[in-house]
C-alpha cells in the first residue's frame, strides 16, 4: 500500500498563468553573453520565460508578482547522475570506509530489499533534497528492480513533485556466476530488460520542449552486465531517439576489470560496443588519458563529473578543466546518495571547483599569464551545472534563463550569516561560501520551494515514512 495519495492528475492549485518576479539584487542569466543584470526580474507566461531585463523595464502586473530584494536568482541546477533509491541507505557503517567495488558488494545484499514503495519515497526525498538546492531537473539512474519494483514507481513519485526528470531504465545481467560483480538475486534476464526498457519509453518518454519526463537507457557498468546487452540497449535506444547512459573509467579497478576480461580500457570497450555517440553521456570518467578526452570531444560524448562520489570512494580526480578545453560536454551529477551523501547540487559545484584546484595544484599549474584559467572559477563551476547539465542531456530548452526556455529557476536570500562579507560578488559567494538551502525553486513557472518550505509535498510525513523505510531495510 502506498502512503501517499498516487494522483496521476491532481488538481493543480500552484500553477499562475503569468508570474512576474522583480527585484532580484542580480539575476544571473547564463545566456550566450553570460549577462548578470543588477535590479533584475523575469517574466513568466505559462511556465516559459517571456522576458528578462532589469526590472524598470519588466511589465507592471501580473497574476503572480514576487519581489526578490536581497536575493540572487539563477537557472535551475540539473543533476546529470543520481541513484534516488540510496538515500535510503546513507552512510551505513560497514560501507563507510570502502572503494567502490568493496562498497557494492556490502550494499548490494541490502538494496535486493527495495520495495516498489521505497523507490517512491526515496525518488521524494531526492528530489525534495535537490529542489532545496537549487535544482530543477534531475537525471536518476535506476539499475535494479526487486521485488516488483519498476521505474514507473519513480517516475509517478516524481511527477507529484514536480522536478523535471530524466528517468533510466537501468539494468545489470552479469551476475557473479556469470563473472559479474553483483549477487545473481539482483540481476535480470536481458530479454526481460529490453522489453521492458522499450515499454517505458514509449510509455513514458516526451522529447518536447518543456517535456517533464524523459526516458534513458542505462546499462549499469562494463562490470554488472554484458557486452550483447550494451549493444542491444544502443540499438533499441537509437531506433527511439533516447539517450544511453552508464557509469564509465570511475576507478582503476574498473580499469582493470575491462583490460583483463575485454582486453581494452573502458574507452576503447565503449567504442567496440558502438557507445560513443553524442546521444551518449558516461557518469565519472576518472581514469581517461587525453586522447580518450579527445574522443569524447570529437563524437559529443558528455560526461557527469560527481566530485563527491570520487572522493568518498577515493576513486580519483576526474580531468575536467582538460575536458572542458577539449570542448567535452560536462555536467555536474551529485551520484547515488549511498557515496555522497547528500544530494546538495550547490556542494557539488563547489566541490566541482575546489578538486578541479587542487587537481591543478597537483600538477604544477602556472597561476600567472594564461589565457584559459589554471584554477577553475566558480562561474565555471555554475556554467558546468546550469548549461553544461543541459547539454549533457540533450536539450536546449534549460540551462538558462532566456526568452523562450523553460521558467526553471532558484532564488537564494543574500541577507544571511553566510555570505556575511562576500556581498561585494554574491555570484561567486553561492560557490565559494558554505553551501545552502535555497529560498525559492520554480519549474516551469511552478513554485517547488516557496519562502524555504516545499510546496509540493508534506515534508515531515516524508521524512518518517523515509526512516521507516531505511530502518526496515537495514534490519533486513
Ligand atoms: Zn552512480
Amino acid at each position: 500500500m502506498y502512503l501517499f495519495q498516487l494522483d496521476l492528475n491532481p488538481i493543480d492549485t500552484n500553477f499562475m498563468p503569468t508570474l512576474l518576479v522583480r527585484h532580484a539584487s542580480v539575476l544571473v542569466t547564463m545566456d550566450d553573453h553570460r549577462r548578470e543584470i543588477p535590479d533584475g526580474g523575469l517574466f513568466i507566461r505559462d511556465g516559459v520565460v517571456e522576458q528578462v531585463s532589469p526590472t524598470q523595464e519588466l511589465p507592471l502586473e501580473a497574476d503572480e508578482v514576487l519581489d526578490l530584494d536581497d536575493h540572487i536568482v539563477l537557472p535551475g541546477l540539473i543533476n546529470t547522475h543520481h541513484h534516488f533509491y540510496q538515500t535510503l541507505t546513507r552512510a551505513v557503517p560497514e560501507a563507510q570506509n570502502a572503494n567502490l567495488f568493496n562498497w557494492l558488494k556490502t550494499l548490494y545484499p541490502v538494496w535486493a530489499r527495495l520495495t516498489p514503495e521505497d523507490i517512491r519515497i526515496s525518488t521524494q526525498t531526492a528530489l525534495i533534497e535537490l529542489a532545496f538546492s537549487g535544482c530543477t531537473t534531475a537525471s536518476d539512474h535506476l539499475y535494479l528492480f526487486p521485488n516488483g519494483s519498476r521505474l514507473d514507481d519513480e517516475i509517478y513519485a516524481a511527477k507529484e513533485v514536480g522536478l523535471r526528470l530524466h528517468a533510466s531504465r537501468g539494468s545489470m545481467s552479469l551476475g557473479e556466476s556469470q563473472g559479474g560483480l553483483p549477487p545473481d538475486s539482483v540481476v535480470e534476464d536481458e530479454d526481460l530488460i529490453l522489453k521492458d526498457s522499450q515499454r517505458v519509453i514509449e510509455k513514458f518518454h516526451d522529447p518536447n520542449p518543456g517535456s517533464m519526463t524523459q526516458v534513458v537507457l542505462a546499462p549499469c557498468s562494463p562490470f554488472s552486465v554484458t557486452a550483447s546487452l550494451m549493444r542491444q540497449s544502443a540499438d533499441l535506444a537509437r531506433q527511439y531517439g533516447v539517450q544511453l547512459h552508464t557509469h564509465l573509467a570511475e576507478t582503476e579497478d574498473e580499469e582493470a576489470f575491462c583490460i583483463e576480461k575485454f582486453g581494452y580500457r573502458p574507452v576503447a570497450y565503449m567504442q567496440q560496443l558502438n557507445w560513443l555517440g553524442d546521444d551518449v553521456w558516461f557518469a565519472h570518467s576518472v581514469h581517461v588519458n587525453q586522447d580518450e578526452i579527445g574522443d569524447f570531444a570529437r563524437v559529443g560524448c558528455g560526461v557527469a563529473h560527481c566530485p563527491n562520489s570520487n572522493m568518498r570512494l577515493a576513486s580519483g580526480i576526474a580531468p575536467i578543466l582538460d575536458m572542458i578545453n577539449q570542448g567535452v560536454k560536462v555536467g555536474v551529477g551529485v551520484d547515488g546518495s549511498a557515496s555522497n551523501d547528500s544530494s546538495h547540487m550547490i556542494a557539488e559545484i563547489r566541490q566541482a571547483m575546489m578538486v578541479a584546484r587542487l587537481r591543478s595544484g597537483l600538477r604544477g599549474a602556472s597561476l600567472s599569464g594564461e589565457e584559459t584559467p589554471a584554477l577553475m572559477t566558480a562561474r565555471q563551476a555554475l556554467e558546468l551545472g546550469t548549461r553544461g547539465g543541459a547539454a549533457v542531456l540533450g536539450r536546449e530548452d534549460i540551462g538558462s534563463i532566456e526568452p523562450g526556455k523553460c521558467a526553471d529557476f532558484y532564488a537564494v536570500n543574500l541577507n544571511r550569516l553566510d555570505y556575511a562579507g562576500a556581498l561585494h560578488d554574491p555570484v561567486a559567494a553561492l560557490v565559494f561560501c558554505a553551501p545552502v538551502k535555497v529560498d525559492y525553486t520554480v519549474v516551469g513557472g511552478k513554485f517547488v520551494v516557496k519562502e524555504g518550505q516545499a510546496v509540493t509535498l508534506d515534508l515531515a510525513r516524508l521524512l518518517e515514512a523515509h526512516n521507516q523505510a531505511s530502518k526496515r531495510l537495514l534490519d533486513g
